[in-house]
């Protein structure tokens, strides 16, 4: 473990940026050994809980998602104690029914992703962790209803596809992933997602709708996902402002015990 700690962390992904919901804040560098995460990580005071925020692509937004080096970020936020993430990020909208502005919590994901360090296990020890559920149950409620509670307009469930990138989907790539009935896309989530549940860490997804994905055969207007984008970040400000005060700070899910059955 750490000199620092922290029981919560929030891995800001396009679109947030923010740690300025956090009192008494500090940077501090953590080294793993996949090497380093994408940033220096702020620790700092909300409510009474130490919570430490991380940019995914870095401060500078220059890290491209394929390069993320997740293990890298997840490792230094297990050092550091944390039991739970929430990830509030921009994505694409596959279906007309979920808007740019509104946010949906998904509750699977389909992973078409390729050639990334998705495992802390390649070597040595084998594991199987299971991913039936990927999302933690209790984190994801909480967060859904804390935006509920807020007015905002939230779609409960769904399913993310991640693609590779860096880039976007070709229009049939987008018309196949509709026909598979999954709701938004993003090019990150699955294998944070996945090593979160083989740190053993609840892992709370909040998918802030930007635009439509390529089906749409909408021309993208820079100014108008500007504006939306700067909506969902103050949006997911307020929205996790709310949430962090109700997590129970015993964990009532199984993620805490995810590794019990998965070693072979
Ligand atoms: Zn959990």
């Amino acid at each position: 473990m750490h000199m620092d700690n922290a029981d919560i962390a929030i891995i800001g992904g396009t679109g947030f940026y923010g740690s300025d919901l956090l009192e008494n804040f500090r940077e501090i560098e953590i080294s793993t050994p996949y090497g380093k995460p994408s940033d220096s990580i702020t620790i700092g005071d909300f409510n009474g809980l130490k919570i430490a925020f991380l940019p995914r692509h870095g401060k500078k937004h220059s890290i491209t998602p394929h390069r993320i080096n997740f293990r890298a970020n997840m490792w230094a936020l297990k050092q550091l104690g944390v039991k739970r993430i929430i990830t509030p990020d921009a994505v694409g909208s596959l279906q007309e029914n979920i808007r740019p502005g509104e946010f949906l919590i998904p509750d699977q994901f389909i992973d078409l992703t390729n050639s990334r360090n998705n495992t802390f296990y390649d070597e040595g020890k084998v594991a199987h962790i299971s991913m039936a559920e990927p999302f933690c149950p209790e984190l994801s409620r909480i967060v859904f209803e804390s935006g509920k509670n807020l007015g905002y307009e939230m779609h409960d469930k769904g399913t993310v596809v991640v693609i590779q990138g860096p880039r976007f989907s070709s229009k049939a790539e987008s018309k196949l992933y509709r026909s598979w009935d999954a709701q938004i896309i993003n090019m990150e989530v699955s294998t944070e997602c996945t090593l979160a549940r083989e740190a053993e860490i609840c892992y709370a997804y909040i998918g802030m709708i930007t635009d439509y994905d390529t089906f749409a055969d909408k021309t993208v207007n820079v100014t108008d996902v500007m504006e939306i984008l700067k909506q969902n970040s103050n949006n997911a400000h307020d929205l996790i402002k709310d949430a962090i005060p109700k997590i129970p700070q015993k964990r009532g899910c199984a993620c805490g015990d995810a590794l019990k059955d998965a070693m072979v």
